[in-house]
């Protein structure tokens, strides 16, 4: 039995897998088609007012938010969800999409490292005592 604490409740329950308890679930899936409903209408909001006018928790929004089964569309996500990678704001899941487009493809080359160890180019030394400007 694997028992741990639901993220949202704080109450054990038997896990197989999820940090978040069925009954906790069974509301954010409650809560997830209002908040969704909400910013259909008002697409231009912030999470203040979806929590406020939704009644449903902060912490449920951002969480949504995080699974990307929810976008906030504004200019700068609120600054309540940060790249993972670069810290830039964004609007809905864990990483921009430029850091997710280098994760993947720096995947593709660990791919490739694995199999032939590239050489580090050397570096030129261009640092001298001449100053520029002088
Ligand atoms: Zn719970
Ligand atoms: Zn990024």
């Amino acid at each position: 039995m694997n028992i741990v604490q639901c993220t949202f409740c704080k109450k054990p329950f038997h896990s197989l897998g999820s940090k978040i308890c069925p009954a906790c679930l069974e509301q954010i899936d409650k809560d997830f088609i209002k908040v969704r409903d909400y910013i259909y209408e008002h697409k231009h909001s912030n999470i203040d007012k979806i929590a406020e006018e939704t009644e449903v928790k902060k912490a449920v929004i951002i969480h949504l938010l995080k699974e990307g089964r929810l976008i906030i569309d504004s200019p700068d996500g609120d600054g309540l969800l940060v790249c993972e990678m670069c810290k830039k704001p964004i609007n809905t899941g864990r990483m921009c999409k430029e850091c997710m487009g280098k994760v993947a493809s720096s995947m593709d080359k660990n791919v490739i490292a694995n199999k032939k160890p590239e050489p580090k180019p050397e570096e030129p030394n261009i640092k001298g005592s001449a100053k520029i400007g002088s």
